[in-house]
């Protein structure tokens, strides 16, 4: 075993007791002491330390258990700042965030088709704008990106949509910012997030289906994401569920995005317009061909049953293709997120039908699907978790 240097072992424990009270939310430093089992000189010295960088604070006493009473410390949650950032949409997304996941600052910029290397200066623009309002030091940046994503090397091999092949991404976003950049998948952040973040807390295992213009889901395996063994762990959008169905972005015919993505949703209510105008709101029937995905739930909240049956028949292939994870995973905690969560308990109970009918029994006893509980965020939020959990592992 490699032997520690006395820095080394320092920093070690440091980050220990950080974490600790982090976890605790609040606690003092003889409790402190009791959960990493380091002496109680070591700790006061190590959180005297953590108060001078800022990133611990006193909060005043604590009850007491007989003698003295403590004085109480916990993390001081805005003290680093993280940069998150959103590229799977039509506009990118980023914020500040706290060591809570708390987002500040939110800033949002339409893509408006720019690819290459023009959209590469539109995320310089937006990453430029959040370091501007910063009020802390930044940890880091971490940016959930479409496509397949080297992880580990922080480049695009392919975002077809953004025009970008093979691209460096995190060097070229060092070399500009000189701060720490992480990149991943725009899914496999948004796990993350949800699992770092989200307000029920799973337990170490976590799918996220995330159902937008595109479809991919993003894993959790034991507090890690699972990445797979060419970073395309998820990818289901394009797993062929409809034999020689509509032709898909990808070349082949009948993917699950050519029937269950919002692009998909949206081109099958372009077309019942035409049959039942009376049914959808004034403003997409002047124009059908900017429908979007609100006007169709503006639709499906009036009612329409024609929407409805096709927001049923997308949740009935999500729920097929979702059978094939948890029958291959047994990951019992499933949640969907992505814009066409915002369908939610009618959606959701059709891809939970689905799953009953597609699935062994017992598997399915134990699997719970639900929502995400991060909203539109969720991947910036999972951006923001990425960054902390590799610079101060506190999660
Ligand atoms: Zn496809």
């Amino acid at each position: 075993m490699k032997k520690f240097t006395r820095q080394e072992l320092k920093n070690h424990n440091k980050r220990l007791i950080l974490q600790t009270i982090y976890q605790s939310s609040r606690s003092s430093r003889a409790e402190v002491a009791r959960q990493t089992g380091l002496t109680r000189t070591t700790v006061s010295d190590l959180v005297a330390e953590l108060i001078k960088e800022h990133l611990v604070v006193e909060q005043g006493y604590g009850p007491s258990a007989g003698g003295t009473p403590p004085m109480m410390i916990e993390v001081m949650d805005s003290a680093r700042q993280m940069i998150g950032i959103d590229l799977a949409n039509d506009e990118f997304r980023g914020g500040l965030l706290d060591m809570r996941g708390h987002v500040s600052e939110l800033t949002k910029l339409p893509l408006k088709n720019r690819r290459g290397e023009e959209a590469i200066q539109l995320m310089y623009d937006l990453i430029d704008r959040l370091l501007k309002k910063a009020d802390s030091p930044i940890l880091g940046i971490g940016i959930g990106s479409p496509g397949v994503l080297d992880a580990r090397n922080g480049i695009v091999r392919i975002a077809v949509n953004l025009g970008w092949v093979n691209l460096p991404l995190s060097d070229r976003l060092r070399e500009r910012y000189q701060q720490p950049v992480y990149v991943a998948n725009d899914s496999h952040i948004a796990a993350f997030g949800e699992f770092t973040f989200g307000s029920k807390p799973p337990g170490r295992n976590l799918a996220v289906l995330k159902v937008g213009r595109g479809i991919s889901a993003g894993i959790v395996i034991n507090g890690r994401i699972y990445y797979g063994d060419t970073f395309g762990a998820g990818e289901i959008g394009h797993v062929v569920v409809d034999r020689g169905g509509k032709l898909c972005s990808c070349g082949k015919r009948g993917c699950l995005e050519t029937v269950a993505s919002t692009r998909a949703i949206v081109s099958l209510c372009q077309q019942i317009i035409q049959e039942q105008p009376e049914l959808f709101p004034n403003s997409v029937l002047s124009n059908p061909e900017n429908m979007e995905t609100s006007d169709v739930l503006e639709a499906f909240e009036m009612g329409n049953a024609a929407v409805a049956e096709i927001i049923r028949n997308a949740g009935s292939y999500l729920g097929y293709a979702l059978s094939f994870l948890i029958a291959t995973l047994n990951i019992v905690d499933i949640r969907i997120a992505g814009s066409l969560a915002r369908f939610g308990d009618p959606l959701l109970d059709t891809i939970r039908e689905t799953v009953h009918e597609c699935t062994l029994s017992t598997l399915v006893r134990d699997t719970h699907i639900e929502l995400a509980s991060l909203g539109q965020n969720i991947v910036l939020q999972g951006a923001g978790a990425i960054v902390l959990s590799n610079e101060l592992k506190l999660v």
